[in-house]
């Protein structure tokens, strides 16, 4: 199975818009030892040929334009995009499929309460379905194992498994629809297995909130997990915000209870930081936080990172 990270940054991207952090200007300004990256995207694919994705980020059509493996074949309108996972319906995880409207075929795997946001109380989403047979949406829940298939329904060689991760659905959902969710469709994470048995897990958002989550990451052979912010209150001192990491539902990755020190037991999987918010001094090569990290084994995923398992 190939991975390939289209995208490696939190919501916002690096460098983000509106931030003028001690990271995203010294960026602009050339005088960063690190690369831009643009928001959380991966693509999975069993022979290279049909792809699915984890994720459909708000940066997809230029991550797209960055990947000829996901590009169009020459000929009528056609694409290697099979299918999409999504993981939660925040803007970050979900925007992306917008992007891939234009009348083409795709098959939206998301539980049933993240197709309820999206579908009924968010009319633009209609414009998946202007044609029979463009967007078809698959019910997935926590617990669930399925085979990945192919727009014509043979089997992709990927098998997924989604499990709960806690979280919320996004502060933005109305409040009369949100009486009617389960709470566990609000985020999930997924295990998928290639044909060669290797597994990898993909958490880029969520809490290291329990002993079982934790010991349950021993199970894989790749983990990319949640490398948002480097310490609790990262944001407070860079002045951009009022709150905590862990008040925003992130595990730091330093300090006490950081994700260091939770996992430093961890021997299988190969470990990655993913969703590494603008402000976090991983990004910056030179820093004393980015030898720590590299010390302790773990890697800090970019755009363009590929990996076979
Ligand atoms: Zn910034």
């Amino acid at each position: 199975m190939r991975v390939k990270i289209m995208g490696a940054a939190a919501g916002g991207g690096f460098p983000q818009w509106n931030c003028g952090c001690r990271n995203c200007s010294r960026l602009r300004l050339r005088s960063f030892q690190g690369t831009a990256r643009s928001e959380v995207q991966a693509a999975v694919s069993s022979n290279g040929s049909d792809w699915f994705l984890l994720g459909a980020s708000p940066d997809l059509k230029t991550q797209i334009d960055h990947f000829p493996a996901l590009q169009a074949k020459s000929g009528p309108r056609n694409s290697p995009i099979q299918g999409v996972i999504l993981t939660s319906a925040e803007i970050d995880q979900t925007l992306g499929i917008l992007m891939l409207r234009e009348f083409q075929p795709l098959t939206i795997y998301a539980t049933k309460g993240v197709q309820q946001i999206l579908r009924e109380t968010n009319s633009m989403f209609q414009a998946l379905h202007r044609v029979a047979d463009q967007a078809r949406w698959v019910n997935i829940s926590a617990g669930q194992t399925w085979p990945l298939a192919t727009l014509n329904g043979a089997d992709s060689g990927i098998v997924c498994d989604a499990f709960r991760l806690p979280g919320d659905f996004p502060s933005w959902t109305p409040a009369s629809t949100r009486a009617e969710l389960t709470e566990t469709d609000a985020v999930i994470g997924l295990t998928l297995s290639s044909s060669s048995g290797k597994t990898m897990k993909w958490m880029p958002g969520a809490p290291l909130d329990s002993p079982e989550l934790i010991e349950s990451l021993e199970h894989c052979d790749v983990l990319f997990l949640d490398g948002a912010f480097w310490d609790d209150d990262e944001l407070i001192h860079a002045g951009v915000s009022g709150r905590t990491a862990r008040i925003m539902g992130h595990t730091p990755i330093s300090g006490p209870g950081g994700t260091l020190d939770l996992l430093a037991g961890l021997t299988r999987p190969r470990k990655i930081f993913i969703h590494v918010n603008n402000t976090n001094p991983i990004l910056d090569e030179a820093s004393e936080a980015h030898a720590q990290v590299r010390a302790a084994g773990w890697e800090v995923a970019y755009d363009g990172m590929e990996i076979c398992l």
